[in-house]
């Protein structure tokens, strides 16, 4: 950018040269033009009526080349020759111009020929040394110089304090993720701006903030896991501990204590399949959703728990709805009638009944589950769906399992963007309400 200028300024200077010289050439050679023979003398005279202004140096020669008139040796006449290429060139009929801008100066020539009836009678050389227009240039070219310098300075300057700035608040980032990568899920960035740099941070507090629930998730089901898992294990220890340590035992006993074995792996066996579940719920990619009839299901949930109903006296009325369609995996949907169903049945008294019906509303399928039972104090209510929670009152029951169902039935619900809410029913018990979006004709078709 800055020899473009300077470039232009030499050109110009170039240019305006040549016109002045040229037509101050023009001027000598058309006037010695007028004379049939050059010599020294009427060269000389004429020379002397012409104002040469500004030039350094001016030379006439012939033909030959011979000097007939030159400004810096005024005692012509002695034979020299001037034989310069420039001058050579003239005499065979051309001009000539040179320039060139060097050690501070503008040297620049023209040479051009004395025509007398279009006949070369010999030719004129101009020669001008000029430093004042030079040094406007030179003067131009050191400002232009110090100009760059400063630009140059500010810029390094400049960008080595942005980058600097920015490796500052890139390494704040980066060892906020080193903290986070070493188990402190509790740490944060603070966030100052508003560019890109303030978003990525706040990104990684968003994301550091669902690291941490979903760790503190996973904390708490292991630890629940566990602990759910040692009770039976612990009562199956104790009873082989007591089977090996008593001897002679009588045998009714000793299958007794097996058959209770027995219960407890049944136990641990149901909960080892509800955490699968549960697991499969969460992690699994891709479920079979397809259009789906609610009142199939609820049949055959029946059918599987009629004879646990049997066993504990209590009846299952079911009052359906043929057209409850809904979009889900059937496998998902049958978890849920049959959880919600079983809990009816296990926190029932004898005699008592379980109520299904399924309504079809607007956009809506409900699944409705009421029961005589026990009921749930409305202080446990809103905990229900947590994993491993279990009402205090139906701990003590034989039928009390590990507190996994109704997350279970939490999870498959919201994962087919419904709703479920537990209450006090009318006919004395609890009453469960499960809402899907009703499929509609669309969904149907494809
Ligand atoms: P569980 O395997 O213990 O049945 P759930 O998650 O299915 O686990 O139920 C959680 C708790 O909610 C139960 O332990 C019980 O105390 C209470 N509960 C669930 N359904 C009913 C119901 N129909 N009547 C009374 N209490 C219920």
């Amino acid at each position: 950018m800055n020899t473009y200028p300077l470039f232009i300024a030499e050109e110009l200077a170039f240019k305006s040269k040549h016109n002045t010289l040229q037509s101050q050439g023009t001027v000598i050679s058309s006037t010695l033009s007028g004379l049939e023979k050059l010599d020294a003398e009427n060269v000389g005279k004429v020379m002397e009526l012409l104002d040469i202004g500004n030039l350094s140096r001016c030379i006439v020669t012939d033909t030959a080349g011979l000097v007939l008139y030159d400004t810096e040796n005024m005692d012509v006449g002695q034979g020299l020759f001037a034989l310069f290429p420039g001058i050579v060139t003239a005499l065979e009929g051309n001009d000539v111009f040179r320039s060139s801008f060097s050690d501070g100066a503008f040297q620049s020539s023209v040479a051009m020929p004395v025509m007398y009836r279009s006949e070369t009678i010999g030719c004129v050389y101009l020669y001008e040394y000029d430093t004042t227009q030079a040094a406007v240039l030179i003067d131009v070219q050191s400002t232009l110089r110090s100009i760059s310098l400063i630009v140059a300075a500010s810029i390094l300057f400049v960008s080595a304090l942005l980058s600097r700035i920015l490796t500052r608040r890139i390494s704040r980032i980066l060892a906020a993720i080193k903290i986070v990568h070493e188990g402190e899920y509790s740490h944060r960035m603070r966030i100052r701006g508003h560019d890109e740099l303030a978003e990525l941070g706040t990104e990684f507090n968003r994301l550091t903030d669902r690291l941490e629930k979903t760790e503190e998730m996973r904390r708490r089901f292991v630890s629940d896991a566990s602990h759910e898992l040692k009770t039976p294990l612990a009562s199956i220890r104790l009873l082989t501990d007591s089977i090996l340590q008593t001897e002679s035992m009588p045998p009714e006993t000793v299958r007794e204590f097996v058959s209770d074995i027995g219960e407890e792996a049944d136990r641990l066996s149901r909960m080892t399949a509800k955490l699968l579940s549960l697991t499969r719920m969460s992690d699994a990619p891709e479920t079979r959703v397809e259009k789906t009839n609610l009142s199939d299901i609820v049949h055959s949930a029946a059918h599987m728990l009629k004879p646990l109903a049997d066993s504990c006296h209590v009846v299952l009325v079911i009052r359906e709805e043929p057209e409850a369609y809904i979009m889900a995996d059937p496998d998902d949907i049958y978890q849920i009638v049959f959880n919600l169903i079983e809990n009816g049945i296990k926190y029932n008294h004898p005699g008592g009944e379980v109520q299904v019906r399924i309504l079809v509303y607007g956009s809506i399928v409900e699944l409705l589950v009421d029961d005589n039972g026990i009921g749930i104090p409305s202080e446990d209510l809103p905990r229900i769906f947590e994993r491993f929670y279990r009402v205090e009152k139906a701990r003590s029951r034989e039928s009390g399992g590990a507190g996994l169902g109704l997350s279970i039935v939490w999870d498959a619900v919201t994962k087919y963007n419904g709703t479920v809410t537990a209450g006090r029913s009318a006919i004395g018990g609890t009453s469960f309400s499960v809402k899907f979006p009703r499929c509609t004709e669309k969904e149907a078709e494809a």
